[in-house]
């Protein structure tokens, strides 16, 4: 789903067939939140509450509380960083290769006209409407699978121990299976089979944003993490690691802090309270004060 694997893990120990049941059915709740969220919220699907938003130029759409809430949070991010998290790229990933439904196969095509930013999107909380004030493609790419996650996770608080893990995107609550902190290892960003640290933690999400994630089918030398200012994939960092109470929030930050680089996205992290480790290109570590190494 969205693109990845996900995975539901939730403890039980020594339950009657009933809890066994019901702890069943949380996670397959759990599961669907993530459909939900794409349907709202995917660009390549065309039947989309973000594709009928980039449909009516400059009239207000109503839309679901999970898009506004997604946008709204984009768009706080966007205003926070000065652009370099930019919830408006979709045309410009779109020109740079990322223009295919992961399941369907399905084209979408560049819709540009004038090149947009976040500032010609407009929400209306009271009204729950958007407005897009000039032809663009909205992606919520870098947040949208933290909101499933937390949507996820929230379905699952009863049973105090489960994982929901996204692709390497995830929320850990309790304990695992042995009753210990949940241990997590963090991907090194140059090879695939090591990983660059390890964490153990307990009702937290961690999310990581790297640019070995995904390539341009256009371009091997380019990724998805674009620097909206300078038109180019961001070459600050390799990946980003992000803790926080929210995987929409650690999902959000780790690709605004990716595009800023170490200094300006340790900068970032410390404004928001979180800890976060950036590794550059050249393997260089940057880690907020508070981060633990497992
Ligand atoms: P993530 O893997 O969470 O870092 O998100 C990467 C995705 O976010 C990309 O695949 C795009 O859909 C989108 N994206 C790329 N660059 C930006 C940017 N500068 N600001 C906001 N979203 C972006
Ligand atoms: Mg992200």
């Amino acid at each position: 789903m969205m693109g990845t694997v996900v995975t539901i893990e939730v403890i039980g120990h020594g339950e009657t067939d009933e809890r066994r049941a019901e702890r069943a059915n949380a996670a397959a709740r759990a599961i669907d939140w993530f459909q939900r969220v794409e349907d709202c919220c995917s660009r390549f699907d065309p039947c989309s509450e973000l594709r009928r938003i980039s449909e009516r130029i400059g009239a207000p759409v109503r839309v679901h509380a999970t898009t506004l809430e997604v946008v709204r949070f984009a768009l706080a991010l966007a205003d926070e960083t000065g652009g370099a998290f930019d919830p408006t790229v979709g045309d410009a990933m779109v020109e740079r290769g990322f223009d295919r439904h992961y399941r369907t196969g399905e084209a979408v095509t560049v819709t540009r006209g004038v090149p947009a930013t976040y500032r010609d999107v407009e929400v209306d909380a009271a009204n729950a409407t958007i407005t897009l004030h000039r032809q663009l493609q909205l992606d919520l790419g870098a947040v949208a699978k933290g909101f499933a996650i937390d949507l996820a996770a929230r379905e699952l608080s009863p049973f105090a121990n489960f994982a929901v893990n996204a692709g390497g995107d995830l929320f850990v609550g309790g304990h695992n299976a042995s009753g210990d902190d949940w241990s997590i290892g963090i991907r090194h960003p140059r090879d695939e089979a090591a990983v660059i640290d390890t964490l153990r933690v307990s009702n937290v999400a961690v999310c990581t944003s790297g640019d070995y994630e995904r390539r341009s089918p256009r371009d091997q030398g380019s990724h998805h993490i674009l620097d909206p200012r300078r038109g180019e994939s961001a070459s600050g960092a390799a990946s980003v690691t992000v803790i926080a109470p929210l995987a929409m929030v650690a999902d959000g930050l780790a690709t605004a802090a990716f595009v800023l680089g170490p200094e300006r996205g340790l900068e970032l992290l410390a404004r928001h309270g979180v800890e976060g480790l950036i590794v550059t290109p050249e393997l260089e570590r940057f880690a907020t004060p508070g981060w633990s190494r497992g």
